[in-house]
């Protein structure tokens, strides 16, 4: 007879959970607190516009890449048009009296001509940086066995993947992207080289994953965004015979003598099965929805210790006016510094969506600015609806004002305004502190492995970003389909792909 399991949390990790497991026999449902899929991946409507909360860029958009297969076998691409940018980003460096554009091409050629331009006297550095994104554009060191089943063979076979990595690996290893920064002389790249993701203690070795992913044209951006790509992931759930139940949270899991039996839903609905699958925000789950009754002392201190993905603050616009000619995502340097949550920034950035023509009306554009933001500022607002409206209001003017002085007249050009904080993020998805992507990825974490179990507790199982440091949906996907290939596994099973 085919086991049951509940699934909580309808994002792409279980969704992905719900899909390799109806392939592989089990009976699936999926409870979520939202009345959509997705979760972090998502997006809204307002007044004609369609605001995209997630997909920048998405690792194995190309079939060139050996991530692709997974998005195939989830039909998560299906008849979409992918779009690959020539640039990434251009940053503003510098001071407005000596002020110098980095653009990050994402071809490392185009990158490496332009960082000339702006420091010949760092060629070699240069060349070096170039040099390195290039050789990773390669790397893709990617299994189908999950790391728990991995045998000698498995690891032999990684080994020789690695091997060509392995003198940039031991070499940069350790390094942030602060660190890497400061082996260039010119003080303008030391800059742009960390304001490319605005992370400073973000891993060197993931940037230079990104970029050489970039570079060899298999991180693009699938039109339509990203809830049309959950869409498509859930119609596949769908079709493979899953069940999804929207709009129930889940206050508990249910045990039994130590075994996970069932859930419990706000509105005190219970509902059992044979195996429990959280893909849910991982503080909630040990320690909110198991009480914190099967947890040890490397999971807490993992909770307490570690860093997230800081949570931004998101104003989007549309505006009457086509920027198409713009490149995607800019950040400027402002004439005058502005104060935000009370901290000095003398930067913004903001990207603009032209290149997928389904989210703004015809001649008009989605324009959104993301800065990094301060959870706790937020949830004292919180307190206090009428301030935290206020607050939101006034740092919506603060943005648009700082816009305005770079395209004259365009305050009188927008037509929708929506304001998004870290509260906004942890309402919809529950996750902690309102993180989009769960523990940040520092040369202390790259390597880290995290259990999808907990301890002492039976039929109970994790998936998603809270148990794959970095997150990210290539990442996330995979999570769910490790874990099903590990219930095939105990099961005496060999994970089964259904082509249609
Ligand atoms: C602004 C932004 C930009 C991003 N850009 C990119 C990008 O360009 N490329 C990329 O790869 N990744 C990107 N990400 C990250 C990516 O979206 C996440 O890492 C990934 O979607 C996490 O998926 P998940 O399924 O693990 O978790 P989640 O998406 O958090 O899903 C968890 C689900 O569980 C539900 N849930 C939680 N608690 C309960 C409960 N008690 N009961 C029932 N349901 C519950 C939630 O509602 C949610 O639907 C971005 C994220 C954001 C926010």
């Amino acid at each position: 007879m085919s086991k049951n399991i509940i699934i909580i949390g309808s994002g792409i990790a279980g969704l992905s959970s719900g899909c390799y497991a109806q392939m592989n026999g089990y009976n699936t449902h999926i409870v979520e607190q939202h009345s959509l899929p997705g979760g972090l991946c998502t997006a809204w409507e307002r007044n004609g516009y369609k605001i995209d909360g997630c997909i920048h860029w998405l690792v194995g958009s190309s079939p060139e890449s050996s991530f692709y297969k997974y998005w195939e076998e989830l039909h998560a691409l299906k008849e979409t048009e992918i779009v690959q940018h020539e640039i990434f980003t251009t940053i503003e460096t510098g001071t407005p009296e000596d002020k110098k554009i980095f653009t990050v091409y994402t071809n490392a050629d185009r990158l490496n001509a332009n960082m000339k331009k702006i420091a010949p006297e760092d060629t070699a550095e240069i060349d070096t940086f170039t040099a390195l994104i290039k050789k990773f554009s390669s790397f893709e060191i990617i299994t189908d066995t999950p790391p728990e089943l991995m045998g000698l063979g498995d690891f032999f076979n990684m080994m020789k993947m690695m091997k060509p990595y392995m003198r940039e690996f031991r070499q940069y290893r350790k390094l942030t992207i602060k660190d890497y920064a400061e082996r260039f002389s010119n003080s303008h790249l030391r800059e742009g080289i960390t304001a490319i993701l605005d992370m400073p203690d973000f891993s060197f070795m993931v940037l230079l994953f990104m970029l050489g992913w970039q570079h060899a044209k298999k991180a693009g951006y699938p039109i339509g965004g990203s809830l049309p790509f959950a869409r498509r992931i859930e119609n596949r759930y769908l079709s493979l015979g899953g069940s999804i139940q929207y709009n129930s949270r889940v206050k508990r899991i249910l045990t039994r003598k130590n075994r996970a039996v069932g859930v419990e839903l706000d509105s005190g609905q219970k509902q059992y099965a044979d195996i429990i699958i959280s893909a849910a925000d991982g503080y909630s789950t040990i320690y909110s929805m198991l009480d914190g009754k099967y947890t040890n002392k490397k999971i807490d201190r993992m909770y307490e210790r570690l860093p997230l993905f800081q949570p931004f603050f998101m104003l989007s616009l549309g505006v009457r006016r086509d920027f198409s000619s713009q490149p995607p995502m800019i950040v400027r340097l402002l004439d005058s510094p502005i104060v935000l949550e009370g901290k000095t920034h003398h930067k913004i950035g903001f990207q603009h969506y032209c290149h997928d023509p389904s989210l703004a009306p015809d001649g008009a554009s989605l324009l959104e600015i993301m800065y990094t933001s301060d959870y706790d500022y937020w949830k004292n607002c919180a307190q206090t609806p009428d301030l935290y409206r206020k607050n939101k209001a006034a740092i919506a003017e603060t943005l648009i004002g700082c816009l305005e002085n770079y395209y004259p007249g365009i305050r009188k050009e927008i037509e929708m305004i929506d304001t998004a904080t870290p509260m906004t993020f942890e309402r919809y998805t529950s996750n902690r502190n309102g993180t989009y992507e769960g523990w940040l990825l520092t040369p202390k974490t790259l390597t880290m492995r995290i259990k999808k179990t907990l301890p002492g507790l039976k039929n109970f199982y994790m998936a998603g970003q809270w148990v794959q440091p970095g997150g990210g949906l290539p990442s996330v996907v995979k999570s769910g389909r490790d874990l099903i290939s590990l219930l095939c596994h105990k099961d005496k099973k060999i994970l089964k792909i259904s082509p249609s």
